[in-house]
């Protein structure tokens, strides 16, 4: 998003803020007067440039201006606005009883705004071509600078605005982006300027907390965080916490975030700048951090990163039905074993994610395990999925995935009472809790940014341990 600076034009024209402060003077009079017009005119006639007034015995004031336009273009406005409401300008020389004021004459050019939604098929040619423009002047346009060559790319649905002077010669063009960002084109002395033109974003910080009773997804829901942000807040302390397997009642969550308003209208969420997650008694913690590049992740307050080079869980938490024991009396077997993996129950066909980045080394029946995938990742580890219902076809033995890649779905292959994936995680050949094994962290904040790391969070540390302060008080009896 860095390559959008943020340049705020100014379409007033250059006559200076001290007049115009002056001429706020003489608004209210003009309002009147104005209004009187079109009360007389009643929509006949275009009333004149010039009016007269006679404010008291010492001033007169004479006001040039370009009237609005009557109602029926002024309808054709409304539906199609211009991006920026046209100003009227005056401008006032106060009272001076020996001699006549001079009032002021500021006409912005008339023109029309042109508004044009893009419809598939639709090439700027044919669309300047109907508005009747030259395809000389859209050459002109585009090659005037690496900007003006980004119009060439309009996509359906998007807007463009045309402005018009009172020949039908070309003054601007806005290609509006998206809610906020617009790219402006606008003919000048000296020559075609482009300009990004952002809409000032106003951020508000919201937070919310929570006390798991049934799920995460639940719980959040009820706290108010919106859908999005349950899955964020699962995505950064995923590495951690096992969602399907490890949250308990009372576990707890804090949440802030940041919301982003238009025009005092809330537009949408932004991301978590900080969160953090009471597992069991145990917290972790999360802030978010953007570096020079403009990258931004997550940390703890101590500046380790939250990522871990493997998920906890290999199913999205939201699809796990029920919990297993770890080590349990085998219902098919009929014996006692120690189990060596986790089982996550949830529907046949649910898709089993990559714990970490690897490469495909089985895939098979193997056994009691049924169809099995076998993903060997860096540091002598291995993970298996067991019992699938089918694979993830593209994805073979030799292929490499990525991090929470679909390598298949959930079945009950092999020996299983019911849908369920089996998954182990073995370090060197040797079984691991893949719930309890100390993962490798990914790459902590760089020396050289420690400082800049502080200073960026230590605001969001303390505001979400002002947080927990309050709620842990909240919460006593
Ligand atoms: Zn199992």
């Amino acid at each position: 998003m860095q390559d959008y600076k943020v340049l705020f034009t100014n379409h007033r024209s250059c006559r200076g803020k001290n007049r115009l402060r002056k001429g706020l003077l003489a608004l209210p009079i003009l309002i009147l007067f104005v209004t009187a017009i079109y009360a007389d005119f009643d929509n006949q006639t275009v009333p004149t440039e010039t009016i007269h007034i006679s404010a008291d015995s010492s001033s007169s004031i004479t006001v040039k201006l370009t009237l609005p336009p009557p109602f029926e273009e002024m309808s054709r406005a409304e539906i199609a606005p211009p991006p920026h409401p046209k100003t009227v300008e005056t401008e006032v020389i106060t009272a001076n009883t020996d001699r006549p004021i001079e009032i002021a004459e500021v006409i912005e050019e008339p023109s029309t705004w042109l508004t044009h939604t893009v419809k598939s098929g639709d090439t700027l040619a044919k669309i300047f071509s109907a508005k009747g423009l030259s395809a000389n002047l859209l050459h002109r346009i585009v090659t005037s600078s690496k900007e003006s060559a980004k119009l060439a790319r309009i996509r359906p649905g998007q807007e463009l605005r045309i402005q018009l002077d009172a020949e039908g010669e070309f003054i601007a063009l806005v290609q509006v982006i998206d809610a906020i960002h617009s790219l402006e084109i606008r003919r000048t002395t000296e020559g075609f300027i482009a300009n990004k033109v952002q809409q000032a974003v106003e951020y508000r910080t919201a937070f919310t907390s929570g006390t798991i009773t049934q799920s995460l997804f639940i719980s959040a829901k009820e706290a108010g965080l919106p859908d999005p942000l349950i899955m964020s807040l699962a995505n950064i302390f995923g590495w951690d916490i096992d969602f399907a397997l490890e949250i308990r009642q009372g576990d707890r969550f804090t949440v802030i975030y940041r919301e982003e308003y238009l025009n005092g209208k809330k537009l949408r969420n932004g991301p978590i700048l900080a969160a953090e997650f009471i597992n069991r008694g145990k917290s972790f913690q999360a802030i978010r951090y953007t570096d020079a590049a403009g990258e931004s992740n997550y940390f703890t307050p101590e500046g380790d990163s939250v990522r871990k080079a493997f998920l906890r869980s290999p199913v999205d938490f939201r699809r796990i039905s029920s919990r297993f024991q770890r080590e349990r009396y085998h219902p098919v077997l009929g014996r006692k074993r120690p189990h060596r993996g986790v089982d996550y129950a949830a529907r046949t066909g649910t898709p089993v994610k990559a714990s970490g980045d690897g490469k495909i080394i089985f895939r098979g029946r193997k056994g009691g395990y049924g169809k099995t995938v076998i993903v060997q990742h860096g540091g002598g580890i291995t993970t298996l999925y067991a019992h699938l219902n089918s694979y993830m076809l593209k994805r073979r033995v030799g292929s490499r995935v990525k991090q929470g890649q679909t390598i298949g779905f959930v079945g009950k292959t092999g020996v299983a009472t019911g849908p369920h994936l089996h998954y182990e995680f073995r370090l060197n050949g040797a079984h691991r809790n893949p719930l309890t094994v100390k993962l490798p962290a990914a790459n902590p904040i760089a020396k050289a940014m420690r400082e800049d790391f502080k200073i960026q969070t230590a605001p969001l540390t303390m505001q979400l341990a002002t947080l927990n302060r309050t709620l842990l008080a909240d919460a006593r009896p």
